[in-house]
């Protein structure tokens, strides 16, 4: 076990649990020089002034377009409206009550929600809160088209259950010759690992995650691996198997509330058996940046505020819990060397946990090509790029352009669904950084020359 009890306490389910950090799951400082602007805290800004009121928020914009310059959906389209500052606008207008329709929406539905303008704007809007807020709002005044509403249904059924999106990839690779090229190349193969027994008393949990318990299971096992290196043990949740993400980002609330208070449960659940707060963990940057703000979801609710901020403090990224000397040395053990980085919006824009990862990657070893355009959004963005394909495609086309890949071996990243994205257009091997590491540890340990063994 990494870390002692200290003072910290189990939140209590029927109570009002006094929030109080996990101490022992302090994330370690990352290498000397590493950190930029992006490991900025997730509660800077508007939201660590206490103004959740989405009137508040906008108020902070002072209309000066810096934003203009990184949102994906501006930059390919040109459309004001498609812009953060149209957005905002079109929000603004809405709630004072001036002209808005379906049109606003349409607009508002084509946002990725990859928070690029957060990180540019000078003036700290909050965007992402905003748009939480008002977009729902204004949906229920002009409602969808049905054939959106119906995709956008079925999707929040689907997708978040595994064993409904097994049967789905079951069934799309049955009759995939029916299907469009375009998405018959982003579909995923299915995947199957048997189950192992868990830890008698881990340290963390980690999240199954709904696809890419289908997809990409090896990577929670790689995470195993590395943690287990630097005295962490882990427990694999099958159940839930959701974050929730994938339904906030639909607008379901109530099915996204479903699956959160499900995990805070179950968190306080297995450490009120454990006798200490579990760390909490998501190979998925977009899950582990929804687990994290479990808080803000519930921020007024009696019930729930006081748990759900107590589970979003024991969140950690896996990158707060790896060291670079742990992993020093491991590119001898990949068949890879030269990798694109692909940071992921929610890496840059909302963990920031970007640099650390780039400096685990530079302590392994592997060389790390120049990207002229870093924090580039791939298009991917969850239901997003099902919900909006020629868009999507247009921004990966664009994504990858601009990339060395006749140069690179791999390209590596930190989402699953950057990684599912990036995989449809181009023929290299694109890995979890979490899989690239553990699975070279693996390797290294079965020549016996890993860092791991050397450093018993
Ligand atoms: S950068 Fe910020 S203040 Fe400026 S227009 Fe964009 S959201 Fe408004
Ligand atoms: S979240 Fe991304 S896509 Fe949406 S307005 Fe901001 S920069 Fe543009």
């Amino acid at each position: 076990m990494a870390g002692a009890l200290g003072d910290t306490a189990v939140a209590q389910p029927a109570g009002q649990a006094q929030f109080r950090p996990c101490r022992h799951l302090q994330p370690r400082p990352a290498a000397p020089g590493v950190l930029t602007v992006t490991d900025r805290p997730v509660t800077e800004g508007a939201a660590a002034t206490g103004e959740v009121s989405p009137e508040a928020l906008l108020r902070r914009c002072v209309h000066c377009g810096f934003c203009l310059a990184t949102c994906p959906t501006y930059r390919l389209l040109g459309e004001e409206n498609d812009s953060p500052r149209g957005r905002l606008d079109l929000m603004a207008q809405f709630l004072d009550g001036g002209p808005s329709g379906p049109e606003a929406l349409r607009h508002l539905d084509r946002c990725l929600e990859c928070r690029a303008c957060e990180t540019t704007c000078p003036s700290g809007v909050a965007y992402h809160r905003v748009l939480a807020q008002v977009r729902p709002r204004l949906a229920v005044r002009h409602p969808r088209p049905l054939h959106r509403r119906l995709l956008r249904c079925l999707l929040g059924r689907l997708l978040p259950w595994p064993e409904r999106t097994a049967a789905l990839l079951d069934l799309a690779g049955h009759f995939a010759f029916l299907l469009p090229g375009g998405l018959r190349r982003r579909l995923p193969p299915r995947r199957l690992l048997p189950r192992r027994p868990p830890p008698a008393a881990p340290d963390l949990l980690v999240l199954g995650g709904c696809i890419q318990s289908v997809t990409h299971p090896q990577t929670n096992r790689d995470l195993a691996t590395l943690l287990a290196a630097g005295g962490w043990s882990l427990e694999e949740l099958e159940h839930p198997a959701c974050c929730g993400a994938l339904n906030a980002h639909l607008d379901q609330r109530p099915l996204a509330e479903d699956h959160m208070k499900a995990w805070i449960r179950t968190w306080e659940q297995r450490s009120r058996a454990v006798g200490r707060p579990l760390g909490i963990l998501a190979v998925a940057s977009g899950c582990a940046l929804h687990l994290r703000e479990y808080g803000d979801y519930f921020a007024t609710d009696p019930a729930w505020g006081a748990r759900a901020r107590a589970f979003a403090a024991a969140v950690r990224d896996p990158a707060e819990l790896v060291t670079p000397d742990q992993v020093r040395g491991l590119a001898r053990h990949s068949p890879w060397r030269r990798l694109v980085f692909h940071v992921p919006c929610t890496l840059a824009h909302g963990l920031g946990t970007g640099e650390r990862v780039r400096a685990l990657l530079e302590a392994a070893g592997f060389t790390l090509l120049p990207d002229p355009d870093p924090w580039r959004c791939c298009g991917a963005a969850g239901a997003w790029s099902l919900l909006h394909p020629r868009l999507a495609r247009r921004l990966l086309e664009a994504r990858l352009a601009r990339l060395p890949l006749a140069e690179a071996d791999a390209i590596v990243t930190a989402n699953l669904g950057c990684q599912l994205q990036l995989a449809s257009g181009t023929d290299l091997p694109v890995v979890h950084w979490v899989e690239l590491l553990g699975a070279a540890q693996v390797r290294g340990a079965a020549q016996g020359t890993s860092a791991g063994r050397r450093s018993r």
